[in-house]
């Protein structure tokens, strides 16, 4: 099922996650949905969060791997090294973009699907990847982390998104 993505404005996003406690069917589902909501977007990376669920669960698929979809619950970084500047985007800011420095290469731990941990080395788009969908699950969006001359760039645009998000909420 496709879900509704979330967008700058709604406080959901700036909540910290809950951890997933017990693997059942219906965070299965969400891990489903999240994949197929990730695919319907043309994203290559969703935080639980950004389609309303307050959980710690991300899906991705970027990197050499792509086509081939991971869905990570309760994930953490566990290394990280060198720092790099890629331009990022975000499925909650449509159309606004910017450079944002993160690890080069990191190590993340979590549990899949079935409950398994999991281990993973990750680098470059991968990596950037990731760490984009786990600063989702403490509240934390990329325009936080763009230069603040940059932030002045996209203030007009960050505006009227959150406006209009604001407009939705409230008929709602
Ligand atoms: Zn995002």
């Amino acid at each position: 099922m496709i879900l509704e993505i979330r967008y700058y404005g709604d406080p959901v996003l700036r909540k910290k996650a809950l951890s997933v406690t017990e693997v059942d069917e219906a965070i299965r589902e969400l891990g489903e949905n999240l994949i197929e909501t990730m695919r319907a977007e043309n994203g290559i990376g969703l935080a639980a969060p950004q389609v309303g669920v307050s959980l710690r669960l991300i899906a991705v698929d970027a990197g050499p791997d792509r086509g081939k979809p991971l869905v990570l619950l309760n994930p953490e970084v566990a290394d990280a090294e060198g720092t790099t500047v890629m331009e990022e985007g975000c499925l909650s800011f449509p159309e606004i973009f910017g450079k944002i420095e993160r690890a080069g290469s990191i190590t993340v731990t979590g549990r899949d699907l079935e409950g398994k941990p999991v281990r993973l080395r990750l680098e470059s788009m991968e990596a950037r990847v990731f760490q984009h969908e786990l600063d989702h699950l403490d509240g934390v969006l990329f325009i936080d982390r763009m230069s603040p001359s940059h932030k002045i760039v996209i203030s007009g645009k960050l505006k009227k998104l959150r406006k209009r998000t604001r407009e939705k909420l409230s008929r709602s």
